[in-house]
């Protein structure tokens, strides 16, 4: 394993990818450089040791296993998952790459650059905090709001055609009535729909860590903005390889493309008063994947010994939470309120007499 690190050309300091002018820049002397341009001129060949072997204690090999690798800056040691590629040396604050996580059959094909950078996301998280008000105040402190990380978060992203074909049995009930009657008349029909939809780039994401469902609330990102991967954009930002492969998620993405054609068919099936599928068919064709790199920052807590997960869309901004509900701080914004509601409703009474 050998460790990729973005040394500025003109002062030797760690250069990081800037989200504002999509460059790598110096923090220590404002050198910008063109990612496309930027060639790696510091590489060392630190090998990652697996933590298993380093402390020769067996355990049994599974996706949590520890690599160490010697930071090239420092020679500090630096722990780091089996998949996480791209991180900080925890010592001397120095970006480095593990360039066997993003090469050969790890090489993305495309990556969508952060557009906020890190100051967006404290202040989209400050905001969201700020609304709860039923929130335990440990969730704004700012030591814990520091603690947002930028992650590139692999994906998978799956084209295809799905061709469609269903039959449908449907009514129309039509009522009347004159003096003696009323008059029901049920028509049946059948219903047959045939076509096809071209799919591009159904994203699924290709990481164990990152919980689907949270992955999902902060879609869409905005393909149009994605550009072929280089290692330039990692620098200053976790990143993970996939440790799902692209044929585990291969059914949920066909899936949702069959859902999807399947409801704007039926979408097309109007003016009728009941509508029950007898059959629907679909085969899917011309299929491609590609591999790509999503930027996402997210901030993990732990309170009370539940989990909680942030996140922010690095390109969109969208951000999503789970926050918990502490029943001391609801009872303390919702006394006043109950009282207020009181008063109120004891004044009217007394105006009414
Ligand atoms: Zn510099
Ligand atoms: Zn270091």
């Amino acid at each position: 394993m050998a460790l990729h690190e973005y040394e500025c050309p003109a002062c030797g300091g760690a250069m990081e990818f800037n989200p504002k002018s999509q460059k790598l820049k110096c923090p220590f002397c404002d050198s910008e450089f063109d990612v496309k341009d930027y060639v790696a001129n510091h590489n060392s060949d630190s090998t990652g040791v697996s933590a298993e072997e380093y402390n020769t204690q067996s355990t049994d090999k599974d996706d949590n296993e520890m690599f160490i690798y010697s930071c090239g800056s420092c020679g500090g040691e630096i722990l780091a998952t089996e998949s996480l590629g791209s991180m900080k040396c925890p010592f001397c604050s120095n970006n480095v790459v593990v360039k066997e996580k993003f090469t050969g059959k790890f090489t993305p094909d495309y990556i969508i650059p952060f557009t906020k950078t890190r100051e967006d996301a404290m202040q989209a998280y400050s905001g969201y905090v700020k609304n709860k008000k039923l929130l335990p105040k440990v969730f704004a402190e700012q030591n814990h709001i520091d603690e947002i990380r930028g992650i590139y978060v692999p994906f998978w992203l799956f084209s295809a055609t799905e061709n469609f074909s269903g039959t449908y049995e449907a009514t129309k009930v039509r009522t009347w009535s004159d003096s003696n009657y009323q008059y029901t008349e049920t028509s049946h029909y059948s219903i047959e729909r045939e076509g096809f939809e071209m799919f591009e780039s159904v994203p699924e994401d290709g990481s164990k860590e990152m919980p689907d469902d949270l992955m999902e609330s902060i879609e869409p990102y905005d393909r149009t903005a994605m550009v072929p991967f280089n290692m330039g954009y990692l620098a200053g930002f976790l990143a993970n390889k996939y440790n799902v492969t692209a044929d585990q998620d291969r059914d949920k993405a066909l899936q949702r493309m069959k859902e999807t054609i399947s409801s704007n068919i039926r979408k097309t099936i109007s003016g009728y008063s009941t509508l029950r599928p007898l059959s629907e068919n679909c085969a899917t064709r011309d299929e491609s994947i590609k591999y790509a790199l999503y930027p996402v920052y997210v901030l993990n807590t732990s309170w009370n010994g539940n989990n909680y997960l942030f996140a922010m869309n690095g390109q969109s901004g969208k951000f999503v939470g789970n926050l918990p509900w502490s029943l001391k701080q609801a009872l303390k914004y919702y006394i006043p309120i109950a009282a207020g509601v009181a008063a109120a409703a004891f004044a009217v009474m007394m105006i009414a007499l």
